[in-house]
């Protein structure tokens, strides 16, 4: 009984949300975390501050780390722990600003939330090595994530997995993100926008390799000066970092510090949740709108084929079920239900092997 009581209150401190077992994506799960994170809040952020004040770049006289500063900006749509030395962080995959609006080529998905967390959290290393053998993400880790933003939705390589640059050919939306093929929400750029939270000092993402990206200035505003081929140099007031740029790479051009390379991604990430099958490009398609938050409200993404309105509007209904209804260009219309499960995880813009993507 005391080793028990014992135990449980050193998995609050560590501000873990629940005792392993939970179901990822699972609504009372997602639920009690909610409860925890409010409850340990105060015990997490003095943990946090523990953690990175062991960084050797970190601010001085006591002030909180960039890092746990722009995840904080977030709260509590974005949770974070340290454990051990990586930061867990938490979102539901969903931002807070507009999405979709601008894109004029579109793969026929629209944003879902997605389960980022528990198990299934995104890891940031808190110590970041610099790796012997740095490797550029030019034509590699076309699949999955490459960073983090502040608001906990992930940045995938500017490339998409064709090899094309999402941001040239019309993919992305005035937010730099679209859908991947588990209907999961990600930017392929610096998401800049940004800063109007997090001001010009606070870096806008961090790459998983454990190094933050800042905006296109320095925090007092001057102009980075002698980038190396990854958007990245060295500071003294910041260590490593990378820098965010208004054309290719974007974001961190490469890896300056060690990751794990798996199946043409970084290893390991969390994985998408989808609930419908992957779809294919839409000719002609522009979308001109998109209103509500996924959820048990509904949501509606409008577009137009060649002038024609259309949409897709989308409900979570019980049991991790979603109602889509269609309205095609047409004018006819078309109902389907989903099931979280059906379709499997893995998303983003990965491509199953074997299978040619479209
Ligand atoms: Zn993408
Ligand atoms: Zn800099």
């Amino acid at each position: 009984m005391k080793r028990a009581s014992r135990l449980l209150s050193v998995f609050c401190l560590a501000g873990l949300p629940a005792i392993h077992a939970h179901v990822i994506g699972d609504a009372a799960h997602d639920a009690q975390a909610r409860r925890f994170a409010k409850e340990f809040a105060p015990v997490r952020v003095a943990l946090l501050r523990h953690a990175v004040a062991e960084r050797p770049h970190s601010v001085g006289g006591g002030a909180v780390s960039p890092l746990a500063e722009m995840f904080g900006k977030f709260s509590p749509a974005v949770r974070v722990r340290a454990v051990g030395d990586v930061l867990l962080v938490e979102s539901n995959g969903l931002p807070a600003h507009g999405m979709m609006t601008g894109i004029t080529a579109w793969q026929q998905q629209v944003p879902l939330p997605q389960p980022y967390a528990g198990e299934n959290a995104w890891r940031i290393p808190l110590h970041p090595q610099p790796s012997p053998n740095p490797v550029s993400i030019k034509n590699r880790f076309l699949r999955g994530a490459i960073a983090l933003a502040a608001n906990g939705i992930p940045i995938f390589n500017p490339q998409n997995n064709r090899g094309e640059v999402s941001f040239d050919i019309g993919e992305l939306d005035q937010w730099g993100g679209h859908c991947g093929r588990a209907d999961d929400y990600h930017y392929h750029i610096a998401p800049l926008h940004l800063q109007a939270s997090l001001g010009p000092a606070l870096p806008v993402a961090f790459a998983l390799d454990g190094y933050p990206i800042y905006g296109l200035t320095e925090p007092d505003g001057a102009a980075p000066r002698d980038l190396d081929a990854f958007n990245g140099h060295e500071t003294i007031a910041l260590g490593y970092h990378y820098h965010a740029s208004k054309k290719y790479p974007f974001v961190n051009g490469g890896f300056h510090g060690v990751v794990v390379e798996r199946d043409e991604q970084v290893d390991p990430q969390p994985r998408a949740q989808g609930v419908r099958p992957a779809l294919t490009a839409l000719r002609g398609a522009k979308i001109v709108g998109f209103e509500g938050t996924p959820g048990p409200t509904p949501s509606t993404l409008s577009y137009t084929v060649n002038g024609s309105p259309a949409s897709v509007t989308y409900t979570a209904i019980a049991d991790g079920q979603w109602k889509f209804q269609f309205v095609a260009p047409d004018g006819t219309a078309r109902e389907e239900i989903y099931r979280a499960g059906d379709r499997g995880a893995g998303g983003g813009d990965g491509k199953k092997k074997g299978k040619k993507r479209e």
